[in-house]
């Protein structure tokens, strides 16, 4: 599939953007091969657990947001966004530092 350049890069966000937007998000890391290993986060920066409540900020956290560690992660999260019917209401993202 043709991509242009600004697609390839995406955008970058910090965790602070993540704070300052609100916006909850998984941190995505590439495993294996093909594998993508994604944490939740609420914006706060509190992991979240299954139930994806935040006992901090006393919310159900609605993710949309996959920050990605590293660059094969990216390129695995922008796949899934555009293939997968679960995920094509998130947005990846470069997780910057
Ligand atoms: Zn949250
Ligand atoms: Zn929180």
């Amino acid at each position: 599939m043709q991509e242009s350049p600004s697609e390839m890069n995406g955008m970058v966000v910090t965790r602070t953007t993540l704070r300052d937007l609100k916006r909850d998000y998984f941190l995505a890391r590439s495993g294996g091969s093909e594998e993508l290993l994604m944490e939740p986060y609420c914006w706060c920066g509190s992991a979240l657990e299954q139930d994806y409540f935040c006992t901090e900020c006393n919310h159900k956290c609605r993710v949309t947001m996959i920050a990605c560690a590293d660059a094969r992660a990216l390129s695995i999260a922008q796949a899934l966004v555009r293939t997968n019917a679960d995920f094509h209401k998130f947005e990846a993202a470069t997780l910057g530092a």
